[in-house]
């Protein structure tokens, strides 16, 4: 314990920490060894629980490496209604759970976790799992609770919250009357600045103390400071957040927030191809455009936030990276490209449905009740004729250690098993392993609620 513990010094007490945070976003990817796990204490529906566990395995080991190594292992979602001004909540004295708003709508634009897990959906899951990894103190203001729990969303999210610069000053203002109003991405946006501009440290140092009792003040000067060189954050807010330097300017120098939305980054020539593979016109098993060979010198243009087959119950998550290459532009798996320098996050939501799978069958075939030829043959399939490949399960080996895999597949209403050997499968693709109970793409998920389905 330093007298650092008093941030009241902070500015001018330096630290040397063994900080586990660098500035730099750790690439960890959860897989199906993942350590944490989240749990459905109320039930959301397969549809949400799917995206939002898809979109916890995506961040929440990024934030844990970033922010607290002690962060719980388990996660539990609740559901409250209760709170029309909250979308999700936290509370201090259930460490380990996150509630979440699931009614259908809430008054004043405030985000209802119910709709379409859009990115906004997703925003307050983001920011609600920092809280849990902060575990910090309540004893801290809010605004370093808010404020570095939206940081933690901009810098592990998908980096797109608006962040531009908000009014000041109000009449008669002080620091602590601004921040308590200006809480979450204004506060957020003064520790970037902060961070680039005054204390490359800071955040590390909040994180560190917020934790402890520690008093927190002394920031009036800073806070006037910023106001008179807010610089413009909101060009890249991912990037400044993670410190780098020079961060290019997304809006392509025109000016104002970028609105990824809407607009396309301009991207990074420092990229190179490591492993020859295909070009696909989604971040998502689709139509592959062209080959790219191992070596070619291609221009980034950004990365998806991380693209889970919809409906995958695997734990894994793919990030693609969004490509140019000559004038055509497409998606390769982000693990095939090396690159200097940012790049940028994809403005596309990272999740789309899987609308262009086509998949014909080789040869007249069998489709069995489970992945063994021996098993009830539900129906024969013709040659020709289009499945959807809902995942893979592959065989055990044999006595003569061969080895086949099985598609579980649908074909119109029937779902079944249909051997490997034959479906033609678009070179490039992969698919998530079967589990006990396949999840169903939401494409046919939607079917089937038409239907009255639902599980
Ligand atoms: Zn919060």
């Amino acid at each position: 314990m330093t007298k650092c513990h008093r941030f009241g010094l902070f500015l001018f007490c330096l630290i040397l920490m063994g900080s586990i945070l660098t500035g730099q976003i750790p690439n960890v990817y959860a897989g199906n060894q993942s350590p944490y796990s989240l749990i459905f204490v109320d039930e959301l529906g397969d549809k949400y629980e799917t995206l939002i566990r898809n979109e916890f395995y995506r961040v929440y080991p990024k934030l844990v490496a970033t922010f607290n190594p002690n962060a719980p292992k388990i996660v539990k979602v609740k559901v409250d209604n209760s709170d029309p001004n909250k979308g999700g909540f936290y509370k201090f004295n259930e460490p380990d759970t996150i509630y979440l708003n699931m009614s259908k709508s809430l008054p004043d634009n405030k985000v209802p976790i119910s709709q379409e897990m859009d990115q906004l959906n997703f925003r307050v899951f983001d920011h609600e799992l920092a809280h849990l990894v902060q575990a910090y103190s309540p004893s801290t203001p809010i605004w370093i609770i808010e404020g570095m729990a939206d940081y933690a969303m901009i810098l592990l999210g998908d980096g797109m919250t608006d962040v531009s610069v908000p009014i000041h000053p109000e009449p008669k203002a002080t620091f602590s009357s601004e921040i308590e109003k200006k809480k979450y991405k204004e506060a957020a946006r003064f520790l970037i600045w902060a961070k680039n501009y005054k204390r490359s440290t800071i955040i590390e140092e909040i994180n560190k103390y917020a934790r402890q009792e520690t008093v927190f003040k002394n920031f009036d000067q800073l806070w006037e400071e910023y106001f008179k060189h807010p610089v413009a954050i909101e060009k890249n807010p991912q990037c400044y957040a993670a410190g780098e330097k020079n961060c290019p300017d997304l809006t392509n120098g025109k000016g104002g927030s970028y609105s990824p939305l809407t607009k396309e980054p301009d991207g990074n020539n420092n990229a190179i191809v490591t492993k020859t593979t295909y070009l696909l016109k989604k971040p998502d098993v689709s139509d592959s455009i062209t080959e790219v060979k191992a070596a070619s010198a291609v221009q980034a243009i950004c990365k998806t936030s991380g693209s889970p087959f919809l409906g995958d119950d695997s734990k894994i998550y793919h990030t693609w990276s969004y490509i140019k290459v000559g004038k055509m532009k497409g998606y390769i798996p982000a693990k095939y490209l090396t690159t200097k320098g940012f790049i940028p996050s994809c403005p596309k939501p990272s999740i789309t449905p899987n609308t262009e799978i086509r998949h014909l069958v080789r040869s007249d075939s069998a489709l069995y009740k489970k992945a063994d030829q021996n098993s009830d043959i539900l129906a024969y399939i013709n040659k020709g004729t289009e499945v959807d490949i809902i995942c893979v399960k592959p065989s055990k080996q044999d006595a003569n250690g061969k080895q086949d895999n099985w598609y579980y597949v649908q074909v119109d209403k029937k779902k079944g098993y249909l051997s490997a050997e034959s479906i033609k499968i678009i070179k490039g693709e992969s698919y998530p392993g079967c589990k006990k109970n396949p999840v169903i793409p939401s494409e046919l998920m939607k079917e089937e609620g038409k239907q009255g389905g639902g599980r």
